[in-house]
């Protein structure tokens, strides 16, 4: 008889579900299912990975740390308490790894990035939902939910794919109330896209319980390359370098980050950018009878009245070659997220939401 089983909770986890790229039977079909920058990266990461071609039998740099420098360079930052990952998705596991084990409790909210449970559950420690306030993080929830088994809070600042932020003063608020063993981890994957915010930085440094995550792969468009990052006190620093692997990044996307995180221009472009198209598409929708909250990320969630209307819808913008992002799997069975794509994009999607409003199918 076959004994080879998983460890308890492996076979919880549910798949994670990323946003689809093609439509079976649609060529030329347009994206807007991932949160991708529609620009792509800037020039000079392409050209440094062009020649970080050059060096691919090379073993890349184990300690990243001409990539630290520049990041805490640009961000005024210590080099020492950064650690980079192959994605923020690897911080959000080293995080798990280290700080949880069967019988801890993780907790994320009720409409947080599934990567929180997934790397939870990998570890044997259990998710915890924590209900939000219309789509709004609930930080007295989470205080409430806290026990003495909570080892993580996660929680996505702005958040994805609510598209909703709370403040500094809230947030601090939280991480001022949790229990002595509980450690908070910021996820500032759209932090970029907030000005003059800056994911949580200053509370990393002020305090021994905060840890903030940040990512390449949104406004830095290298969502391919793999590269995130973490700012932590020292001592999670010093644990999280012990479960990662020494490799963990390739060269070519160590030269990618560097280059990209030097071009504050490009950063500063794409921002404004996006939030002159942001207003135009949640007003357009709108004007379609299509509401949505006020988001602080480079997506919207657009409100549907009903999960068969936004099943149905869907699947019409699919038909036209549009891919956006059905949410249920995050509690939102009547929502669609739409990333926010260049001007061409923007308006084939309002238009078409306008068309399947008026009753095309
Ligand atoms: C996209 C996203 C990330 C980034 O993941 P990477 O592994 O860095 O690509 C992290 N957190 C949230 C909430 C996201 O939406």
């Amino acid at each position: 008889m076959n004994k080879i089983v998983p460890k308890p909770g492996i076979m919880d986890i549910a798949l994670y579900e990323g946003g689809k790229s093609k439509v079976d039977g649609v060529s030329n079909v347009i994206k807007l299912s991932s949160n991708e920058n529609p620009f792509g990266p800037p020039e000079g990461a392409k050209e440094s990975v062009r020649r970080a071609l050059h060096e691919m039998h090379r073993y890349p740099s184990g300690d990243h740390l001409a990539l630290r420098t520049a990041i805490g360079e640009v961000h005024g930052l210590d080099p020492a308490r950064i650690i980079c990952g192959n994605g923020s998705d690897e911080i959000i596991h080293f995080l798990c790894q280290a700080y949880t084990a069967k019988g801890d409790e993780v907790i994320h909210t009720e409409h947080g990035f599934a990567m929180y449970k997934i790397s939870a559950r990998v570890s044997g420690a259990t998710p915890v939902e924590v209900p939000e306030k219309e789509r709004v993080t609930d930080v007295d929830a989470i205080l409430a939910a806290c026990t003495k088994k909570t080892k993580l809070v996660f929680l996505a600042n702005p958040n994805n794919p609510t598209g909703t932020m709370v403040g500094l003063a809230e947030i601090e608020r939280l991480a001022e109330g949790l229990p002595p063993q509980t450690l908070l981890v910021l996820d500032g994957a759209y932090a970029e896209y907030v000005e003059g915010y800056d994911g949580g930085a200053k509370l990393v440094e002020t305090r021994e319980n905060v840890v903030m995550t940040r990512t390449f792969s949104k406004i830095y468009g290298l969502g391919g390359m793999r590269i995130g990052w973490g700012y932590a006190p020292k001592a999670v620093i010093d644990v999280m370098n012990r479960v990662r692997g020494p490799f963990n990044l390739s060269n070519v996307a160590l030269a990618a980050a560097e280059a990209a995180v030097r071009d504050t221009d490009y950063v500063e472009k794409s921002r404004n950018e996006n939030l002159r198209l942001r207003t135009w598409l949640a007003e357009a929708l709108m004007e379609h009878g299509v509401p949505s909250d006020t988001s602080t990320a480079n997506f919207v969630l657009a409100r549907l009245s009903s999960p068969e209307e936004a099943e149905a819808c869907d699947a019409y913008l699919q038909r036209q070659g549009l891919i956006v992002r059905r949410v249920t799997g995050y509690g939102l069975p009547s929502a669609l997220r739409i990333s926010v794509g260049d001007e061409p994009a923007c308006r084939r999607v309002a238009h078409c939401i306008g068309l399947f409003k008026a009753g095309e199918r």
